[in-house]
């Protein structure tokens, strides 16, 4: 099953997912990660993407789909239950998205868009924190680590992600180009929506009922 993850950068899609992977077995394939990764280790499209990335910017379709299309290629979708989070981000690449599973005739596709107001996204984004050595994510008010600034599971000193810093840039982004996917598969009758400002449990619980 391929379940594609939608929803404004802070509704929580990376938190769901993590729990997912670890207690349900599911696989989740990040865009985001991707990049993040690529310009960690320093590889030649790490080093163009950086800054266009840590400014909020998109990247563009074609480097797009071919990191998502990598990773559809190496899973395997009639045994995984995979999430797609960060992808597609806009109608191009929800196009892309179709026309490539439609060539290899897969249909157990879900789509759940993770709803929340822009207020709650506002304050989450700015609050977040990182852990630059398992990537686990915290938050100042809502997610507090045990020692303040210390990852629980690994002792790493958390971190803002650049990204997070520009905020508004990335919500602007967002509703500019990626909002408009709710529209696109609202009218294809796939969307499932569920409210991402409930607790995590209940999300969680939502999640793995609407994709059992
Ligand atoms: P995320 O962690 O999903 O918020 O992604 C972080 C950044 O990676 C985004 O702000 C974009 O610069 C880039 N990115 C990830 N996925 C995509 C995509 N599908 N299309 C364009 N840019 C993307």
């Amino acid at each position: 099953m391929l379940i594609i993850f939608l929803g404004a950068p802070g509704s929580g899609k990376g938190t769901i997912s993590e729990k997912l992977v670890k207690s349900h077995n599911f696989k989740h394939i990040s865009t985001g990660d991707i990049f993040r990764k690529m310009i960690k280790s320093k590889t030649p499209l790490g080093n163009k993407l950086k800054n266009l990335i840590e400014e909020g910017n998109l990247v563009d379709d074609e480097t797009t789909w071919e990191v998502a299309k990598e990773t559809l290629e190496n899973s395997d979708l009639k045994k995984e239950k995979l999430i797609l989070d960060g992808y597609p981000r806009n109608i191009f690449q929800a196009k892309l998205l179709r026309k490539y599973l439609e060539s290899i005739n897969f249909k157990n596709v879900k789509i759940i868009y993770y709803n929340v107001s822009d207020k709650e996204i506002l304050e989450r984004l700015s609050g977040r924190r990182m852990c630059p050595i398992c990537g686990k994510s915290y938050h100042l008010k809502f997610v507090k680590p045990k020692v303040k600034g210390i990852c629980d599971d690994d002792g790493g000193e958390l971190y803002q992600r650049k990204d997070d810093m520009n905020v508004q840039v990335r919500i602007d982004a967002y509703k500019e180009v990626t909002e408009p996917l709710i529209d696109f598969y609202k009218k294809e009758k796939k969307l499932i929506i569920i409210d991402a400002e409930m607790n995590i449990e209940d999300i969680v619980k939502k999640t793995l009922e609407v994709t059992s």
